[in-house]
């Protein structure tokens, strides 16, 4: 997909500190503060220095004007975390006093608001949302190590930062969603995509993937995952909104009301909703699951105690050298890890095969 930059922007100093180009297609925007007073240009200087080893696509002086220092195709160092900036826009905000609650100008907040909807606009973020963790449009450093940032100010803004933006976005045309034709899917149900339709996070749908039948893997409230093609042979594990997608045959459940009783040690580790990891099973022995879900080759269980999950299995996967698919989602896999292969291009380039050797020897050294 083709990358623009914000049309705002009246002062440019790409930074050397950056990632070209970036391996995810952009679903998010994520708003720092600088901890400090300064102008585009100051920015524009402190990001020039490849030792500072940071940037972000976009700052905002205390005077309001917005800067461009990451091009939108590339990946900014901004928020320590490879997955989120690989996704995100990056926002730098001065502030206008020092020290807490790190204000910002009104010039700064109000070029702030236009930049959100601009970056919205043109990359089809369909809505700006807090979920006051990595999974909304709108994202802070602090989720992703440990600082403050953005700080009290722009924290207690996060809801009106977002219906500002939103409102003005409302007013945006975007292709509409066809009507819901049948609102109740089962994970195993084959669906089409509908015309028109976007990934979850907003983000475009290659044709390739709009024009096969998915199986849905896992369907979380209005979250359906894609995952296997009809044919068997792509697994694209990608979420998309229920009301894009279109029953195509249903799937035949069965459903054991009392559920399946699993024996867990001590230790066994449990995840959230969400698949965050959110504690262990204290004491060992005999557990209910009462439902099951498959996302990312790995099925997980449901523990009726209201635990949250556990892994039941973990799925054998194949790789072909010769799939493009294959090499590619690998070749993002070991960027997001820190392992340069060059461009994500599904090629078993000299540099995919060095990154690979690598991660291999860093992960056998580490369980030997
Ligand atoms: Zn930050």
């Amino acid at each position: 997909m083709g990358y623009t930059n914000s049309p705002l922007v009246s002062y440019t100093q790409i930074s050397p500190n950056r990632n070209s180009p970036r391996n995810q297609p952009i679903s998010k925007i994520t708003i720092h503060h600088m901890a400090g007073i300064m102008s585009v240009e100051q920015f524009g200087n402190l990001v020039a220095n490849p030792a500072r080893e940071m940037s972000a696509n976009y700052a905002i002086g205390n005077d309001g004007r917005i800067g461009l220092f990451c091009p939108e195709g590339d990946r900014s160092w901004c928020s320590s975390d490879a997955w989120n900036d690989n996704r995100s826009i990056t926002i730098e905000v001065s502030n206008n006093v020092y020290g807490e609650p790190w204000s910002i100008s009104n010039e700064a907040y109000e070029s702030l608001i236009k930049l959100c909807v601009d970056i919205c606009k043109r990359n089809g973020i369909s809505k700006l949302e807090f979920t006051g963790n990595k999974n909304g449009s709108l994202t802070y450093h602090y989720m992703f190590a440990a600082t403050a940032c953005p700080a009290t100010w722009i924290k207690n803004h996060t809801q009106e930062i977002c219906d500002k933006v939103n409102a003005q976005l409302s007013a945006v045309s975007f292709n509409p969603a066809p009507p819901v034709q049948n609102a109740q899917f089962n994970v195993g149900d084959l669906v089409k995509i509908n015309s028109g339709a976007r990934y979850y996070t907003g983000g475009a749908i290659p044709t390739w993937v709009s024009q096969s039948n998915w199986y849905i893997s896992s369907i979380n409230g209005d979250r359906a995952v894609l995952g296997k093609n009809e044919q068997g042979d792509k697994d694209i594990q990608s979420p998309i909104n229920i009301s894009n997608i279109t029953l195509v045959k249903q799937v035949i459940t069965t459903t054991t009301p009392t559920g399946t009783i699993k024996s867990f040690d001590k230790g066994t580790i449990i995840y959230d909703d969400n698949g965050t990891k959110s504690g262990v099973i204290d004491v060992a022995g005999k557990y209910t699951i009462i439902e099951e879900k498959t996302e990312n080759f790995v099925k997980y269980g449901k523990l009726k105690s209201g635990l949250g999950w556990v892994v039941l299995e973990r799925l054998k996967r194949t790789f072909d050298i010769n799939n493009k698919d294959n090499v590619k989602e690998l070749q993002m896999t070991l960027a997001n890890k820190g392992f340069d292969c060059g461009s994500a291009d599904g090629i078993m380039s000299d540099k995919t095969i060095n990154a690979m050797f690598q991660s291999l020897c860093e992960l056998w050294l580490q369980i030997k």
